[in-house]
């Protein structure tokens, strides 16, 4: 047996959940960390012999059952010099403990100074066990300057949270004192998969470890236990694509009543090409918007795809067990009055659960409103809906507004693959939605809206995924705190609910989103604009402020200003004032116009060092320039334009959001979501490429092709 099995065992013979310190570091020197040691001595002459042998200067710490923290009660004797200072320590403990649990000290080795860092677990109800990581005092303190990941973490995510903390240029080099970084991110590491092999551990805290020029040694370390066994998250695989692409669809409470939720849905089915057999169901009528009606799902004469579900809340578990026992392989329930209004809901939901795991069937929902593919022409919204696009974005949503109420005005600049939204996820939820949606073919952005995630490990493993292959932007509310549980390590007070969840996003490559302008403004941007090639950003102003702004705010998020070589820079001032001096930003004056703008995109284009543009135009004059810009081929290289006051020039921002160029109000929102673009392609296309055509500095291959899909639109 391990060590860790027998010291575990020890404590939960004597009702203890928690190691203490000497148990809990003799378990991390098993698995080859470094730590002080800690031996137990249970009189004042053993506490002497354990010095002697281990060696001057000593440190003495209480051990007992019922002290947390050591040293706040004065249970901590630091640098013990000789054996009279161990005897008068001892005592010292002695008195003050010896009615407190007390069942012995520790005597460990008194450690060199080094910079205080502290290291620890906890275990959050969605993802499971989380790794923290942060300079220990006041930055953990009052600062509260720490880093978090979800566990198993990779070397990547060791080094990124040692970077992601603000004291990390105290580490890196601080009055002449640098911190072995490798060595912590072995640290790192090494508790991950401590804690990978030995689930028990609930929490655990190293609070200090000393960090030096090179090592590290773990000071003070606390492991607290869990015994209970977890159930399993519930999982069923199965292939959503009929969810997508049906064949037949069924509309139970489907309406000749305008006005009437089963108007809409069955309206927006029969108007937006779906090339499937549609079935309205509704005992009351014999025809429904020129369909023949069916008294009940039983009487469809086949076994449809997906069945929409419109009754009311208390007759839909019945209605989901016939959908079952006619062979229906999808059901979604757009009714509300579930859980989301209590127990009695829950209890009809619980009904419906039994149900479809009987049969295999799956649900989406209730409470949702419906799911929309442009592509298959399955729309089945509960607002009513004119044309929808064809689009490259896929957006699931745990809320209907997304796919009702929103959807009215965003389709005018934005076009959607499909929409998926989820209700009270009672079976299908986002991972799911997310691992389809992800994988379908006509998709290239994926955005999402969560209030929480359910099965939070599978989530992070389908995420990390599907990021890989196309962008994932996340708006995920319910930041506030709910309270936080009583919490018995200093790692489970410092992790809320809200920082977890951006620890996990950042560790899995999802993009967040602070609100749904910001939400929407980077689907735009990803959906219509190919990656940058480089950082470089190439800005063309007409007013110097705006050309400052767009300076600044690329220098502060981690963008360039390119630097225009002689031969473009003597091109260019033919085209520009004579009284410019700058080439970048390049300030055109309140002179600027369309013709202009568009020989000076080209000229820089036919040089290849651009890695975006941002194109800033007068609002007056902005209807001008859609057309030209429409006509430019801009090579791959991503545009994106910007109009003070886009809410009064609407129509023409449309024309051309339509043609493919995201129009934003200020250069800053432009810059920000042009460094997001550049994070991702760092992150995950880079490497691919540099592999691929070692010549970043032109254009590739795979550039112009993602260059042409997107931008082809420009043109057509
Ligand atoms: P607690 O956290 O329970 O109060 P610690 O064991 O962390 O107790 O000790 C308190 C402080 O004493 C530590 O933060 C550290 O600064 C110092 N300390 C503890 N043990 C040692 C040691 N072996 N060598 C050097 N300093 C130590
Ligand atoms: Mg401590």
């Amino acid at each position: 047996m391990k060590n860790f099995e027998i010291i575990s065992l020890e404590a939960l013979k004597e009702g203890r959940n928690y190691l203490m310190e000497h148990e809990s570091k003799q378990i991390l020197a098993e698995y080859g960390l470094e730590t002080t040691g800690a031996y137990l001595a249970k009189s004042e002459d053993e506490a002497v012999r354990i010095a002697g042998e281990i060696g001057y200067p000593v440190v003495l710490k209480v051990l007992s059952t019922q002290v947390i923290h050591k040293s706040d009660q004065g249970g901590v004797k630091l640098n013990l010099k000789d054996e009279n200072a161990v005897r008068e320590a001892f005592r010292e403990i002695w008195q003050k403990f010896r009615d407190k649990g007390m069942i012995g000290v520790s005597v460990q080795k008194m450690a060199e100074p080094g910079i205080e860092v502290i290291v620890g677990v906890t275990k959050d109800e969605t993802f499971g066990h989380i790794l923290m990581f942060g300079l220990g005092g006041v930055f953990v303190e009052v600062l509260k300057d720490v880093s978090f990941r979800s566990i198993p973490i990779t070397e990547h995510d060791a080094e990124d949270m040692i970077k992601e903390i603000r004291g990390y240029s105290i580490l890196k080099g601080y009055r002449g004192f640098s911190a072995d970084i490798e060595a912590l991110k072995q640290l790192l590491i090494r508790i991950s998969r401590i804690v990978e092999e030995n689930p028990r551990i609930r929490e655990m805290d190293l609070n200090p470890v000393f960090v030096y020029p090179k090592g590290y040694k773990i000071v003070d370390a606390r492991i607290i236990l869990e015994y209970a066994e977890h159930p399993k998250n519930e999982y069923t695989q199965s292939d959503l694509r009929p969810l997508f692409y049906p064949e037949s669809v069924a509309v139970i409470g489907a309406s000749n009543n305008p006005g009437k939720l089963g108007w809409n849905v069955f309206r927006n089915l029969l108007t937006h090409g779906f090339k499937g057999r549609l079935y309205p169901v509704n005992p009351n009528a014999t025809e429904i918007q020129g369909k023949k009606a069916y008294r009940s799902i039983k009487e469809v004469p086949e076994p449809v795809d997906v069945a929409i579900i419109l009754v009311p809340a208390k007759q839909t578990p019945n209605v989901v067990r016939e959908c079952c026992e006619a062979g229906v392989k999808f059901i979604i329930v757009e009714s509300a009055g579930f859980s989301e209004l209590g127990e009695e809901g829950k209890a009809l939901e619980k009904q419906m659960k039994s149900e479809i795991r009987k049969y295999g069937c799956r649900l989406v929902g209730p409470n949702c409103a419906g799911i929309i593919n442009t592509h298959s022409g399955f729309v089945g919204s509960l607002g009513l809906l004119a044309e929808l696009g064809k689009g490259n974005i896929g957006l699931i949503a745990q809320a209907g507004v997304y796919a009702a109420g929103f959807l009215w005005g965003l389709r005018k600049v934005m076009d959607f693959g499909i929409i998926a939204t989820i209700g009270n996820k009672l079976d299908i939820n986002e991972t799911d939605m997310l691992e389809a949606i992800g994988k379908d073919e006509n998709i290239e952005v994926v955005c999402m809206y969560l209030e929480d995630v359910k099965g939070g490990k599978r989530f992070i493993e389908v995420a990390k995924s599907i990021t890989k292959q196309k962008p994932v932007i996340v708006l995920k509310t319910g930041r506030t705190e709910e309270g936080k549980r009583a919490a018995s390590t200093h790692t489970a007070s410092l992790a809320g609910n809200d920082q977890i969840y951006s620890a996990v996003f950042r560790q899995t490559g999802i993009i967040r989103a602070r609100d749904n302008e910001h939400l929407f403004a980077l689907a735009r941007a990803f959906s219509k604009q190919p990656l940058p090639k480089n950082n470089a950003v190439f800005v063309i102003t007409y007013a110097g402020s705006l050309g400052v702004a767009s300076a600044d705010a690329i220098s502060l998020s981690g963008l360039r200003l390119a630097e225009i070589p002689k031969e473009v820079r003597d091109k260019l001032r033919k085209l520009m004032p004579s009284y410019v001096g700058s080439f970048n930003p390049l300030d055109l004056t309140f002179d600027q116009n369309p013709e202009q703008v568009k020989e000076v995109i080209e000229t820089v284009l036919r040089w290849q060092g651009i890695g975006s543009i941002v194109l800033i135009m007068q609002t007056e004059k902005f209807g001008e320039y859609v057309d030209v810009l429409r006509s430019i081929d801009y090579k791959g290289v991503p545009i994106f334009a910007v109009v003070f006051g886009r809410e009064f020039v609407m129509e023409d921002v449309i024309k051309l959001e339509r043609a493919g160029i995201p129009v934003y109000t200020t250069p800053e929102q432009a810059i920000e979501v042009i460094a997001t673009m550049w994070g991702y392609k760092s992150r995950f296309k880079l490497s691919e490429e540099i592999a691929g055509y070692p010549d970043i500095g032109s254009l590739t291959i795979s550039e112009f092709k993602a260059g042409d899909s997107k931008q082809s639109r420009l043109t057509s």
